[in-house]
């Protein structure tokens, strides 16, 4: 386990996988009955800006650091209010100096009777996990591997609730170890949400993602699964951490949520500038509506 998020926290991937995973909070909380967030690769929770390791790779400046000094149109600063919001709660100060992980953004728009659980296996970033997570009864910090926890909280005793699944792809096979583990969690807890990142380097690793799904929607009451992806260069000029690009799958996303990221992606470019060239897209790998 090499990976350390604190390289990349706030980058154009952090920016559209967290501005998305907001977006799902929202939605879950337009219900009252309470909704779990399971985070099963949850980092240290908080981020400093100002690290070495952040200022070694510099990525957030063209991600958090572009948007949060954008003009946005009313409506697009409307859908990305919850998102930033969570990134101002981390910088009480009002200077944009930490950066909250997908912990703090869940428990940020989370309600009292909502629930997180955060599971994190590098020791280091599972020990930062559990003390700033500590003093939130909504909250447990578990060091334990993820793929084992989706296969222990999934389901939870709610009905509703997101699983965010956010590996670090270091090894090989993670790619279809994530596709073979999202198809049994989805299984075991289909009403779930289930928001899966990855990253584009070349097309053969989301490609059989997609492929998988797609097969997989042949079954008796498969879900809806909407893809999102965001090309900032092209792969023999990579960007921010060697990546060409970043996509999120979703399954069972929330209705409205397609509409939402055809708004927010076009404005996402041109808030973040030169950063990104490429392409975005949102489309549907099973059951488009
Ligand atoms: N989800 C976080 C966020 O959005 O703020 C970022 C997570 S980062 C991309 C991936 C994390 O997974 C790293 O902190 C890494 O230490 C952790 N990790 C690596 N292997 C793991 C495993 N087998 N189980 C749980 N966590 C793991």
């Amino acid at each position: 386990m090499n990976y350390r998020h604190a390289f990349h926290a706030g980058n154009i991937a952090d920016v559209l996988k967290h501005a998305t995973l907001a977006r799902i909070l929202v939605h879950l909380g337009e219900k009252a009955a309470p909704f779990r967030v399971i985070d099963t690769h949850a980092g240290t929770g908080r981020y400093d800006l100002a690290s070495a390791r952040a200022a070694r790779t510099g990525e957030w400046r063209d991600g958090i650091g572009r948007l949060w000094a954008a003009e946005l149109p009313d409506d697009i600063r409307g859908l990305l209010a919850p998102y930033l919001a969570a990134v101002a709660d981390a910088n009480p100060n009002g200077a944009l100096r930490h950066y909250p992980g997908s912990p703090l953004i869940a428990l940020h728009l989370m309600r009292p009777q909502d629930r997180l659980v955060a599971c994190e296996l590098e020791p280091g970033a599972a020990t930062a996990l559990a003390a700033g997570l500590r003093r939130d009864a909504r909250a447990r910090a578990v060091a334990i591997d993820g793929w084992t926890a989706l296969n222990a909280y999934v389901p939870p005793k709610e009905r509703r609730g997101v699983v965010l699944i956010d590996p670090p792809y270091e090894e090989k096979h993670e790619f279809a170890r994530l596709s073979d583990a999202l198809v049994g969690a989805q299984r075991k807890w289909a009403t779930g949400i289930f928001l899966v990142w990855y990253p584009i380097k070349d097309r053969v690793g989301p490609d059989r993602l997609a492929a998988v799904l797609r097969r997989n929607v042949t079954a008796k009451g498969a879900p809806k699964v909407m893809r999102v992806e965001l090309e900032w260069a092209i792969a023999e000029a990579p960007g921010p951490g060697g990546l060409a690009g970043s996509g999120l799958v979703v399954v069972n996303p929330p209705w409205r949520l397609a509409g939402e990221l055809r708004r927010i992606l076009p404005a996402l470019r041109a808030a973040l500038g030169g950063a990104v060239g490429g392409r975005a897209k949102v489309d549907w790998l099973a059951g488009e509506p």
